[in-house]
């Protein structure tokens, strides 16, 4: 795994480290010093990046692990090495603190940051009961169930310490109001992670708020359990305060000093009201809110607005909070309704507030994910039009290529230094015959990977069903003679949350037509598919069950040629195994509703085709037919439909269109594998310098404004002039 690592550690016990706050493994007592030296620099010369979730499953990717594997370290003869290196090899990994894309985007950004040597802290909260899990049954479709797991247990996790009292976990106060308006001070404890370099030589600390303590009260307990609860109103109001109002005090407990804050979505946007309410007391002092007025707020909000960075993530309605003015008069301070009176006005609905417009207020720079996102934005957002600018999602290609790909990268003298710079993939060529059979036998071993997994799932349900209630979610699992799925058989795969505008369902619109497709050339094909849906969003569970529905008709009338399959309990490990197992990756939403998307970022990283709508992402990725396909409708932003209404959905159209291409696709999967392997090699070449995380968080640092040292400054001009997202700004 590491060819051309340059790992500066010599031994297991230099990765213990310890500071004030505690005793931590995976870096060393220089690094855990330079880093935190550096968070606390006078200037505040540092960013703070708030997310409601940050998906970085260890199992996935985790350098320290690596590092342990590499050189078969089980053991110290250093006592407390030797329980950390336990805990790390045999320790429960995952930690649930993602629902989907926008916190495996916050995950892979904080890896690039860590990777490039950006000064980053990250906040999040820590939910006890993590995501739902997901079970499937082919009868009620997705069932959820709290997800058990032990923060305690995870190695990964670090609980700090309080200096002044060594045996007692740290506490901050984060201010809250009540129904009086009186500020309330509720304690938290907090957790770190961190998101260590390729190279063990620097790491992104993420502090992990825990709210669930035994002194909190009851509201604030329930808002921990599980990240977007939102059984009420309330309670989900309540999340987004405690990650907005946790900032500062955290900042300040630390002694941080950061300047910018990046807000990773709105969610956070709390944080903000803070900085107004610190500044307007500090210019008018302490009975402020007796004497303040609308312009001196607006005066202040001016000043904070350059601290703020702030990213939105989508252009659907559900994805913009806004809650009820009348319920923050229990939950907040009169001030603070003032404030929200003025900055988050909701125009469509006088009666609530609308949080990204007070984030799309309060900035000093505010982007999209995608250059079509950023058309859409301005669409939506008039009023902020002129400064929305564009900044291309990316995925972190170390934690996405698959180990089989990165053997053969590693062997290819042509990509030399590929780990740490994406960029060089552009110097592949189209004609390289010893890489590209290296790369076709690398896919094969990925994609019997899958398959393999897939026919074991198949059979351990086909048990299950003997022995418990549940109805198996696989169709194959209920047949006597249950054929396995074949690997080399063309799989198409599809993964992704389960929203109705991601139209999972839309090529099972007519299942006559696409078993004729197959029929006629009796072409075989695997549909492979997975995703959760939000507990609380019925459609979306509909749009699954409809899936699961379909697995028999197609099977039946494709005489067998067409499997399709569901595989449960999506999340990161599943993801990465799909992308690099399947043949072609399947990405069919509703243009223009998905911002960006990144799942099909995952397997253009590993050469895997893209078969897409022409939204989000694609609409760069698509690179003139050379990196995969397209269907449906592209017509101009300023003209479509952004409904999310089930006659609004366009499955007509865009149906007809996939079944249209889909016949093409297959000729050249199975008649001319040369060809095919053309287009995974062009994915590489063309796709993975430009939408990988390092070039995106080098854009990002650039609305950082933080001075770096000579070094970190070129790494960083260099991965900015891989892409400018924002280019064809009109
Ligand atoms: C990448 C990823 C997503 C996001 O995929 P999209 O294509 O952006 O919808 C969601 N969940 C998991 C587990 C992922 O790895």
């Amino acid at each position: 795994m590491t060819a051309e690592k340059t790992i500066t550690v010599d031994s297991e016990k230099d990765l213990v480290s310890r500071n004030e706050y505690g005793t931590f493994f995976g870096v060393t007592q220089d690094t855990l010093d330079r880093v935190w030296q550096q968070l606390r620099e006078p200037a505040g010369n540092s960013a703070i990046y708030v997310s409601m979730e940050i998906g970085a499953d260890p199992d996935v990717f985790h350098p320290v692990l690596d590092f342990l594997h590499d050189l078969e370290i089980t053991g110290s003869d250093d006592k407390t090495a030797d329980a950390f290196i336990r805990k790390y090899l045999h320790g429960p990994r995952k930690i649930p603190n993602y629902s989907g894309g926008l916190g495996v985007l916050a995950g892979d950004t904080l890896k690039s940051f860590a990777d490039m040597h950006i000064p980053v802290v990250a906040i999040s909260l820590l939910y006890r009961e993590g995501y739902f899990s997901q079970f499937v049954d082919s009868k009620v479709g997705q069932i959820d169930q709290a997800t058990s797991w032990n923060p305690e247990k995870t190695p990964t996790l670090f609980q700090l310490h309080d200096p002044a009292n060594p045996e007692s976990p740290l506490e901050i106060d984060v201010p809250f109001f009540n129904e009086r308006d009186e500020p309330e001070q509720i304690k938290a404890q907090v957790w770190m992670k961190m998101e260590v370099s390729e190279e063990l030589d620097f790491f992104v600390p993420e502090f992990l708020i825990d709210y669930s303590i035994d002194s909190a009260p009851a509201w604030i307990r329930e808002a921990s359990d599980q990240l977007y609860n939102a059984k009420t109103t309330i309670m989900k109001a309540n999340q987004r305060r405690m990650l907005g109002s946790c900032v500062l005090p955290l900042m300040e407990a630390l002694g941080f000093t950061g300047r910018t804050i990046h807000l990773n979505e709105q969610h956070g946007v709390a944080v903000s009201l803070h900085l107004i309410l610190r500044e307007l007391k500090k210019r008018l002092g302490k009975d402020f809110y007796q004497r303040m007025t609308d312009s001196e707020i607006l005066q202040v909000v001016d000043t904070v607005a350059q601290r703020i960075v702030y990213t939105i993530h989508t252009p659907v309605k559900a994805g913009h909070d806004r809650f009820p003015r009348s319920m923050y008069t229990g939950i907040s301070h009169r001030v603070c309704r003032r404030i929200l009176d003025l900055l988050a006005k909701d125009e469509d609905s006088p009666g609530e507030y609308n949080f990204t417009t007070l984030a799309m207020r309060v900035n000093r720079a505010v982007n999209s994910v995608s250059r079509l996102h950023r058309d859409v934005t301005r669409r939506q957002f008039p009023r902020f039009a002129g400064k929305i600018t564009a900044i291309t999602n990316g995925v972190h290609h170390l934690t996405w290529i698959s180990a089989n790909r990165a053997r053969i990268f590693d062997q290819s003298p042509l990509l030399t230094g590929w780990r740490n710079d994406p960029g060089i993939f552009s110097g592949l060529a189209a004609d390289l015959h010893d890489l590209n059979t290296a790369l076709a036998m690398a896919w094969q071993q990925d994609n019997r990977i899958l398959i393999d997994y897939i026919n074991r799932m198949l059979k351990m349900h086909r048990n299950q069903m003997l022995e418990t209630w549940i109805d198996p979610p696989n169709y194959l699992s209920r047949l006597e003679e249950a054929p396995d799925l074949e690997p080399g058989v063309f799989t198409i795969g599809f993964a992704r949350r389960f929203s109705t505008y991601k139209r999972a369902d839309l090529i099972f619109k007519d299942i006559d037509a696409l078993a004729d497709i197959l029929l006629q050339k009796k072409r075989r094909i695997n549909l492979v598919f997975a995703g959760k849906a939000h507990p609380a969003d019925e459609p979306g569970k509909n749009v699954l069950k409809l899936v699961l529905d379909n697995q028999e008709e197609l099977y039946r009338k494709s005489h067998g040629l067409a499997k399709l399959v569901f595989i449960p309990g999506y999340d990161m490990s599943i993801a990465k195994m799909m992308v690099s197992g399947v043949h072609a990756w399947l990405n069919s939403p509703k243009r223009p509703l998905e911002a960006s998307g990144t799942s099909g970022m995952k397997a253009a990283m590993n050469g895997t085709p893209n078969i897409s709508v022409m939204d989000g992402w694609w609409v760069e990725g698509y690179q003139n037919g050379l990196t995969g396909w397209k269907f449906g409708y592209e017509g101009p932003v300023e003209e479509a439909d952004l409904s999310e209404e089930a006659d609004s959905l366009l499955y007509e159209e865009d149906s007809l269109s996939f079944y249209t291409l889909l016949p093409e696709v297959l000729d050249i999967f199975y008649d001319r594998p040369e060809e095919y392997l053309q287009v995974a090699v062009n994915n590489l070449r063309l796709n993975v310098p430009i939408f990988n995380t390092h070039r995106m968080a080098a854009e990002y640092v650039g609305k950082y404004n933080l001075q770096l040292d000579e070094q970190t400054a070129a790494t960083v001009r260099h991965f900015q002039q891989l892409y400018q997202s924002d280019q064809n700004g009109k």
